[in-house]
């Protein structure tokens, strides 16, 4: 079928030169009934409520699911049961194990000039301070880098406070100059001697919330108590530093380290028809931080990531296979996804497209490829194919994938995509008690959901297996 019309389209001379490029690499690699059922699925999913039904379930009746916890478990069955629910052909868990950790008390105040009230919360992976808390004099960086410029024993007895402040921007470009000061900023201060850390939130926000997130310590380094600070709290200890009198806080954080716990990634899979062994990889990360309900960070991937796949399940049969993956422990390191990339080390050649959705709920503004040559022409007609859902193509061809993604990245040259969500509002509630169900707008998360279905179905068709570079 898909040979017969690629024949009538090249013997007709006239059509061949009236057709564009896009118009082409679509008439080569996918029929016209085809490229009739991918603009049926897009129209099915734009207006399916689906993946509203299933954020909503997750954070209503599970809620936050910190890594290792009764409501990780919950979770975890409550993802297997939907998939099942959904129809995937294959459901399946996949163990994996993660550091556990718990947050159990975090305040804290300033003490001089006067006694004041801070909003703080704990970095993931922080140690306790000593159970009636600590006091300390703050000392304030502008950044990471002139906390680790501070001299040897500088900051003996003190209080290392990084006053960072992250950028806004559509694609959140601002994150990752940010979060350097959140993963090792503790293992700097205590190199100097401090006796805690506090920063900044890696945040855009103006609300009085903190923005907690993994931090790691050092083998053969003191580990301090790590916190971070609403930014109305950081700019109030801010204006106190410049008035030049010592500033005191009082911190009191209590947490604990459980060793080693085990999650479990899940996964649902539609089944191709010709080449089932070849998947296109849809991640999201099932856990989230313990602080809100994990709504957009990540409930909102994992609702439209499984979604996507039903809606192109309730139409047809795919060639190639479609795994939904929901990445375990992803807030505490990336566990679930390694253990994932390692475990199928050896196939990965299978995977003929891998997304991850993982900045939240807001729309898909753009569509961008990580693939070789010969895929282009595969790419260039799922672009077109976005276009009535108002996604531009980025053709610099440089896609990254979400952060489960990583590990896939580091071990081989696979074809990666972004469907890059506006983020410009995301780390206005990332890691926050404000990441609730009330931040996803519906009919956004529809336009998401149809440009993952969109994409998967399209590369489960090709006639190209898609590769890396
Ligand atoms: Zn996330």
């Amino acid at each position: 079928m898909k040979h017969a019309f690629r024949t009538l389209i090249q013997s007709s001379i006239l059509p061949l030169v009236t057709l564009c490029a896009s118009q082409l690499a679509q008439a080569q690699e996918f029929t016209k009934a085809e490229l009739e059922m991918v603009e049926k699925v897009r129209e099915h999913a734009h207006n399916s409520n689906l993946s509203w039904q299933l954020v909503e379930s997750l954070t209503t009746e599970v809620g936050p699911r910190l890594p290792g916890t009764e409501n990780d478990k919950m979770a975890v069955a409550w993802a297997k049961q939907k998939f099942q629910q959904l129809g995937f052909d294959k459901v399946w868990l996949e163990p994996s194990k993660f550091p556990e950790w718990r947050r159990y008390h975090e305040s804290g105040f300033i003490l001089t000039p006067s006694k004041q009230p801070l909003h703080l919360t704990a970095l993931g992976n922080s140690i306790s301070t000593p159970k009636k808390g600590l006091t300390g004099e703050v000392v304030l960086f502008e950044t990471f880098d002139e906390l680790k410029a501070a001299p040897a024993g500088s900051l003996e007895g003190k209080i290392a406070f990084i006053n960072y402040r992250m950028n806004r921007d559509i694609d959140g470009n601002g994150y990752g100059p940010a979060v350097k000061a959140r993963n090792k900023g503790a293992v700097e201060a205590a190199k100097k001697g401090a006796i805690a850390y506090m920063m900044r939130s890696v945040s855009t926000s103006h609300h009085r919330f903190a923005h907690t997130g993994g931090s790691h310590y050092t083998k053969g380094i003191t580990k301090i108590p790590a916190t971070a600070v609403a930014n109305p709290d950081a700019d109030q200890l801010a204006r106190l530093v410049a008035l030049g009198n010592p500033v005191r806080v009082e911190l009191n954080i209590q947490t604990e380290d459980l060793g080693e716990g085990t999650s479990y990634n899940v996964i649902g899979e539609i089944t191709g028809t010709k080449y089932p062994e070849q998947y296109v990889l849809l991640g999201s990360h099932l856990d989230s931080w313990d602080l809100g309900t994990g709504a957009l960070d990540d409930g909102a991937g994992v609702a439209l990531t499984m979604a996507a796949a039903k809606h192109i399940a309730d139409h047809t049969q795919p060639e190639r296979s479609i795994r939904v993956v929901l990445f375990a422990a992803e807030e505490l390191g990336l566990w679930g996804a390694k253990a994932y990339f390692k475990h199928y080390e050896k196939r990965l050649g299978n995977i003929v497209a891998a997304a991850e959705s993982d900045f939240g709920a807001d729309v898909v503004y753009a569509f961008e490829s990580n693939v070789n040559a010969a895929s282009l022409p595969v790419v260039r007609a799922i672009a077109e194919q976005l276009k009535p859902l108002g996604v531009k193509y980025i053709r610099k061809n440089e896609a990254r994938g979400g952060p489960d993604l990583i590990p896939l990245r580091q071990t081989t040259s696979a074809p990666i995509f972004d469907l890059h969500q506006v983020g410009t509002d995301y780390f206005d509630y990332h890691h926050t008690a404000d990441d609730t169900l009330d931040k996803v707008d519906p009919e956004k998360l529809k336009q998401n959901t149809a440009a993952y279905a969109v994409f998967a179905l399209m590369a489960a068709n090709a006639e190209t297996k898609m590769a890396g570079k």
